[in-house]
């Protein structure tokens, strides 16, 4: 018994100095298996994001883009399958999948144990780290800074789980948005004085002009992207998309989708 709690209390330990590492700044593509393909004669509805660039995002042509908006059609024709995007919010598209109004979700959503209890996630296919950004010219530099403060989260992802995680040991307070364009506006009127956003997004973000500035070292929380269906439900549909993302992976044009965005 001892052990076990001597164990459990070292796991801990070992959870938040991974969670906590103040350190460098990652995205990188990952490796899946698998492969094959099928085809399928029903036409799925996938729900994804609003705003979430690289991933999903209206560009300047008005056309519904992204990593996330090509690989889903670049697997859907590998796989002969049929579908329609819906471009919901995070937090409805998980909703619409959990109700069973959508067959599957694909949103830079991460694959978290809390949510394999509701859904089931296809092979992972980019690994992204939480990091906090502030305002440009923020006198905000660490975690520890945040004392007092309003900090800006994304209603139901693993970004504001972190920062309501967190936000008794470094004393601020949370405001919660439905999408991240309101996230950033509200920290960039200095309404809330920080925010919680995945790195490759407020990355993104910020070069293309948001007025805000990721401080050096405040990532915390990694996590790989994958897409979901309803825990049980649409088995044919996940085995697909497994299948078509590992042909995209050894083919080069998952490759070639990623750096279209971010190169
Ligand atoms: N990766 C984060 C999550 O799954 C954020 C996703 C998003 O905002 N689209 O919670």
């Amino acid at each position: 018994m001892k052990k076990k709690v001597l164990t459990m209390v070292l796991c801990s330990v070992c959870a938040v100095a991974m969670l906590a590492s103040c350190g460098s700044s990652s995205s990188t593509a990952s490796t899946a298996t698998a492969s094959g393909s099928s085809a399928s004669g029903k036409k799925y509805v996938i729900a994804t994001d609003t705003q979430f660039p690289p991933f999903e995002f209206t560009n300047s042509d008005q056309k519904f883009v992204g990593i996330d908006v090509d690989i889903l059609a670049a697997i859907a024709k590998d796989q002969g399958f049929d579908y329609e995007l819906n471009s919901l919010g995070f937090d409805a598209a998980l909703v619409a999948v959990q109700s069973g109004q959508a067959d599957g979700v694909i949103a830079g959503m991460s694959i978290t144990d809390e949510r394999k209890q509701k859904f089931d996630f296809s092979d992972a296919y980019y690994d992204a780290e939480v990091t906090m950004a502030v305002a440009k010219g923020s006198d905000i530099k660490t975690f520890d800074d945040l004392k007092g403060k309003k900090v800006a989260i994304k209603t139901g992802t693993n970004g504001g789980d972190y920062a309501k995680s967190v936000k008794d040991k470094y004393g601020f307070e949370v405001v919660e948005f439905k999408d991240s364009p309101t996230m950033y506006q509200d920290v960039i009127t200095g309404n809330t004085q920080a925010c919680f956003e995945d790195y490759p997004v407020m990355a993104y973000n910020i070069k293309n002009g948001a007025q805000m500035v990721i401080p050096d070292g405040c990532t915390a929380a990694g996590s790989s992207y994958g897409f979901a269906v309803q825990k049980g439900q649409n088995a044919e549909l996940l085995s697909m998309f497994n299948k078509g993302l590992a042909d995209i992976k050894s083919n080069g044009a998952f490759d070639k989708i990623v750096d279209s965005y971010t190169k």
